[in-house]
C-alpha cells in the first residue's frame, strides 16, 4: 500500500486526492491523506448560495477553450450543470477619461482580428489605430527583434503595437486577471501562444487573421456551473474516503528519510507521520516555507511576489435601480487617475479598483429574477492594504469606486467581502527557466510534488491537469 500526503486543500490539493481515490477504486494500492489547514475545502474556490443569489467569491468560471475541468465536470455527472457565459452580448468595457469605453468587436486580448471594428470605437487615438495597421507588415521586423529569452510583457506589446495599446488595454486586462505588472511579467510564462504566434508569423494579427477557425470555436468564452464552481469541489470530496481528510490540520513541518516523507501537524500533541510520497499543494510562499530546511536553493526559486485580492460582491434585489451597460463588466487601467468632479478623497487619487463583474449578465442563473449581481476585484497594492480592514470599510470602498463609474449603488440585500491574501503569484520574467530548474532539484527529492497555482498555471483548467497527472504519476512511477 503505497501511502500518500497532501497538503492543502484547494482545487489543486482535492483534485489530486479524488484522481487518488478513482485510482484506488480501480485498484490501485493506494491511500492518501489530505491535510487542510482550515474547516473548508476548495481554498480560493468558494461559492456563497443564498437568497437565490449564486455568488462566487473567488474565480467564477474558467476559460472554455482549455478541456480539462469541463472533463472532470463531465466525469462528476456535472454536464447538466455546465452554464456557457452569454456571448452573445459578451462586452467588456475599459474605463477611459472617466467612460466606460467597450472593447471594440474581435479583439483577442490587444490583438484585433477585425481592423474595421477599430474605427467604430473610441477606444483608440488614431495613432494607436494606425500602429494595428502598420503591424502586419512589420512582420519581419518584428521576428527579427524577438529576443532569444524572455521578456515582459510590457515589453513584446509595445514592440508590436506602441505605448498607447499597452497601457489602454493589455495592462488592464493581465491586471484584472493576474492583479499583476505588465512591466514584470513575463510573456513567455503568460501569453505562450502569443508568443507562438510571433515566431511563427511575426505578426500578430496576421497570426489569428490566418487561423482556421477551430471545432467548437463558436463555443462560450467561458465556462461555470450552474450551482457554483464549489459543486466540483463537493462533487469530488463526496467520492474520497472521509478517513483520508483531516481538516484543521496545519502542516508545520516536513521531513525526509530513506523511505519517504514525515508530515508534522502544529500542536504540542503533533507527531510526525510518514509517508511514501508527498504532494504539497498549498500557496506557494507556504510551500517554500516547508522546503526551505530540505532545499535552500529550491525554496529561493520559489520567492516571487504574488498579488493579494480582494472581491466584494454586492447582490442588488432590483436591477432597474441600477442600470449598468450591456456586457460582462469592465476594467480599470492600473493607473487610472480620475478627472471627474465627484467630492471626496477618492476624485483625488488613482482609481484603486481593478475590475468589476455584472455577473447577472455575464452568467445566467446567478440571481433571481430581475435581480442583479455585480462584483468589485481589488488587486495589488491596494488589496494588500485592505487586508487589515474591516468588512464593512472595504465594502464602503468598493461602493464609493463602483458608484463612481456606474452611479450610486442602492442598498444590497447581501454583502460578501473575501480577502485573498498573496493569492495570484506573478510569474515574472524568467519564470519558465526557473520552473525548469525548479524541476530538476525535486526530481532529485524522490517523492516529492508541488501542485498548485505557482508553477504551471493559475487557472482551474491548468490546475486541474496537473493535478490529476501527478497523481497518475504517483501510481505509474
Ligand atoms: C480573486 C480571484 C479570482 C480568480 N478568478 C479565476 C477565474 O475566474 N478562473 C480561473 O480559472 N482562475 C481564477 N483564479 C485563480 C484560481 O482561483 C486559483 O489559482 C486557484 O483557485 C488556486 O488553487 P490552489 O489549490 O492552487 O490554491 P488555494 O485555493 O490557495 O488552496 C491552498 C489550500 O492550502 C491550505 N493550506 C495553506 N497552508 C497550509 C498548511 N500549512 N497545511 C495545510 N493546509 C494549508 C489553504 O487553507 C488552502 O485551502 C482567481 C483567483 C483569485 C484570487
Amino acid at each position: 500500500m503505497r501511502r500518500i500526503a497532501i497538503i492543502g486543500g484547494g482545487i489543486a490539493g482535492v483534485t489530486a486526492a479524488y484522481e487518488l481515490a478513482r485510482l484506488a477504486r480501480d485498484g490501485a494500492a493506494v491511500e492518501a491523506t489530505l491535510f487542510e489547514s482550515s474547516s473548508r475545502l476548495g481554498g480560493i474556490v468558494e461559492t456563497i448560495r443564498e437568497g437565490g443569489f449564486i455568488i462566487e467569491g473567488g474565480p467564477d468560471g474558467w476559460v472554455t477553450e482549455k478541456p480539462w475541468a469541463r472533463e472532470l465536470a463531465e466525469e462528476l455527472g456535472l454536464s447538466e450543470e455546465l452554464l456557457p457565459s452569454n456571448d452573445a452580448t459578451r462586452r467588456t468595457y475599459i474605463l477611459k477619461d472617466d467612460r466606460l469605453q467597450a472593447i471594440p468587436d474581435g479583439m483577442r486580448m490587444m490583438v484585433p482580428t477585425d481592423l474595421a471594428a477599430l474605427d467604430e470605437s473610441s477606444l483608440f487615438t488614431s495613432a494607436a489605430r494606425q500602429s494595428f495597421r502598420d503591424e502586419p507588415s512589420r512582420a519581419q521586423e518584428l521576428k527579427a527583434s524577438a529576443p532569444a529569452t524572455d521578456e515582459s510583457v510590457a515589453d513584446f506589446v509595445r514592440r508590436h503595437f506602441g505605448p498607447e495599446v499597452l497601457h489602454t488595454i493589455a495592462a488592464p486586462l493581465l491586471s484584472g486577471v493576474f492583479g499583476g505588472d505588465v512591466a514584470t511579467l513575463s510573456v513567455r510564462a503568460v501569453m505562450a501562444p502569443f508568443v507562438a504566434m510571433e515566431r511563427e508569423h511575426g505578426s500578430l494579427i496576421t497570426a489569428l487573421q490566418s487561423r482556421a477557425p477551430k471545432n467548437g470555436s463558436n463555443a462560450a468564452i467561458f465556462t461555470t456551473l450552474r450551482s457554483g464552481l464549489a459543486t466540483l469541489i463537493e462533487r469530488m470530496v463526496a467520492t474520497v474516503p472521509p478517513t483520508w481528510l483531516r481538516m484543521n490540520s496545519n502542516v508545520a513541518a516536513i521531513g525526509r528519510d530513506e523511505t519517504g516523507w514525515t508530515v508534522r501537524c502544529s500542536g504540542n500533541k503533533a507527531t510526525p507521520e510518514h509517508f511514501d510520497e508527498l504532494m504539497i499543494a498549498t500557496p506557494v510562499d507556504i510551500a517554500r516555507s516547508l522546503l526551505a530546511p530540505h532545499d535552500s536553493y529550491a525554496a529561493g526559486l520559489l520567492k516571487m511576489e504574488a498579488s493579494s485580492a480582494v472581491i466584494i460582491a454586492f447582490a442588488l434585489p432590483d436591477a432597474s435601480r441600477f442600470p449598468v451597460p450591456s456586457g460582462f463588466g469592465f476594467l480599470v487601467p492600473p493607473h487610472h487617475a480620475s478627472t471627474n468632479g465627484s467630492e471626496g478623497l477618492a476624485a483625488k487619487t488613482p482609481s484603486r479598483l481593478l475590475a468589476g463583474t455584472f455577473t447577472d449578465q455575464k452568467f445566467n442563473h446567478r440571481v433571481p429574477s430581475g435581480a442583479r449581481l455585480v462584483r468589485a476585484f481589488f488587486g495589488g497594492p491596494t488589496a494588500e492594504r485592505m487586508m487589515g480592514c474591516g468588512n464593512d470599510e472595504i465594502a464602503s470602498v468598493a461602493r464609493l469606486e463602483l458608484a463612481r463609474i456606474l452611479g450610486p449603488l442602492p442598498d444590497a440585500t447581501i454583502t460578501v467581502v473575501r480577502r485573498w491574501p498573496r493569492s495570484l503569484p506573478q510569474y515574472s520574467v524568467g519564470h519558465l527557466e526557473r520552473m525548469a530548474e525548479l524541476n530538476n532539484r525535486v526530481a532529485a527529492m524522490p517523492g516529492l510534488h508541488l501542485l498548485g497555482n505557482g508553477y504551471r498555471g493559475v487557472g482551474l483548467p491548468d490546475l486541474v491537469r496537473d493535478a490529476r497527472s501527478a497523481a497518475r504519476g504517483v501510481i505509474s512511477s
